[in-house]
């Protein structure tokens, strides 16, 4: 049963997924079939997963989205709900696949590789998002990924600018944006991978002598095209921060642990990182929750089934 209950601080506008998961010695190599070691269909989609991420951290969270109802459908509506996340504002299609993630991960190490097939994810409408005004309005902070079109995410962070609410977009998958999404985001968040990608020719990558460098530098120039704040993640080696109160940058280091699965470290962080900012803290302790979540979720396996409560984090930002 999904209640009744107070107003959303964190509205997710997002994927909702059905994972697949393989796990394997390694990953193969193109062409080449290997015997896993196991295997689960488990909840995911970067929105379902960070509206999660964010609700075992102690927001209320509310995700808009779209899922089709044929095959995993149900199941998913009731793996967020069971999570506490209200779902009154994902629009539920008879006619449609929900999306799907078919993933494999490498025992040795963690590392991961992932097809994403978007199904009703891709059918969300800035329509869609404007039925969900009222939650938009009254969040403290919405958040976006790019699984789901992005003219849905615009009308969501402008509905959300007007009301003075935060916006987070995390653009993962990377993709060529539109200036005036960015121009409505106060915070980038971006993997190396994603922050060079978004860099393009502005940044000569391969020049660069490292990735804390490649992350100062992909930051300093994605500051410029909008974003308050850029948040660059660096896996094992944390998050490079800069914004309005780290004009210079500054290295947040990771906590250190054993990785296990890294899937999904970047939307434990992510959901970390809103529940922070919806709490009032600042930007170091906003990103520092995110990172410390997400620390303990690489050294366990699966996704949204590795999230931490915020019972397990150490005090530093209750
Ligand atoms: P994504 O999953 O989007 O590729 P990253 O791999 O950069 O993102 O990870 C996101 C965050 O998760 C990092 O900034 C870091 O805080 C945490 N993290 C990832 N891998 C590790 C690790 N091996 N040890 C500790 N923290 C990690």
């Amino acid at each position: 049963m999904n209640l009744e209950k107070a107003a959303a601080t964190v509205v997710v506008v997002g994927s909702i997924n059905m994972d697949l998961v393989a796990h394997a010695r390694r990953l193969p190599a193109p062409g080449e079939t290997l015997i896993g070691e196991a295997f689960a269909g488990t909840p995911g989609g970067k929105g379902g997963n960070q509206a999660v991420a964010a609700a075992r951290l102690g927001a209320e969270v509310a995700l808009i989205g779209r899922v089709g109802l044929r095959q995993h459908g149900q199941e998913l509506l009731a793996a967020l709900e069971q999570e506490q996340v209200l779902t009154h504002h994902i629009v539920r299609d008879e006619a449609t696949w929900p999306g799907v993630a078919v993933i494999m991960v490498a025992k040795e190490g963690g590392e991961n590789a992932i097809v994403v097939v978007p199904g009703s994810n891709a059918d969300l409408t800035p329509g869609d998002v404007e039925a969900a005004a009222g939650p938009l309005q009254s969040a403290k902070v919405v958040v976006a990924q790019l699984e789901v079109p992005v003219p849905a995410i615009q009308r969501a962070f402008e509905i959300a600018r007007e009301a003075g609410v935060t916006t987070v977009l995390n653009a993962a998958p990377a993709q060529t944006l539109p200036p005036a999404l960015l121009a409505l985001t106060d915070w980038l968040v971006v993997n190396e991978t994603e922050a060079a990608q978004l860099c393009g020719e502005a940044l000569d990558a391969a020049a660069l002598s490292d990735e804390l460098t490649l992350a100062r530098e992909a930051a300093r120039h994605l500051r410029t095209l909008g974003p308050r704040h850029i948040l660059v993640t660096l896996g094992g080696q944390g998050a490079w921060l800069l914004g309005d109160s780290q004009p210079d940058g500054c290295h947040l280091r990771a906590t250190r642990v054993t990785a296990i699965d890294t899937v999904g470290a970047g939307d434990t962080l992510v959901g970390g990182l809103a529940v922070g900012l919806s709490e009032g803290l600042d930007a170091l302790q906003a990103a520092a929750l995110g990172q410390s979540a997400a620390a303990l979720a690489v050294s366990r396996s699966g996704v949204q089934h590795a999230m931490p409560y915020r019972s397990e984090l150490p005090a530093l930002a209750d």
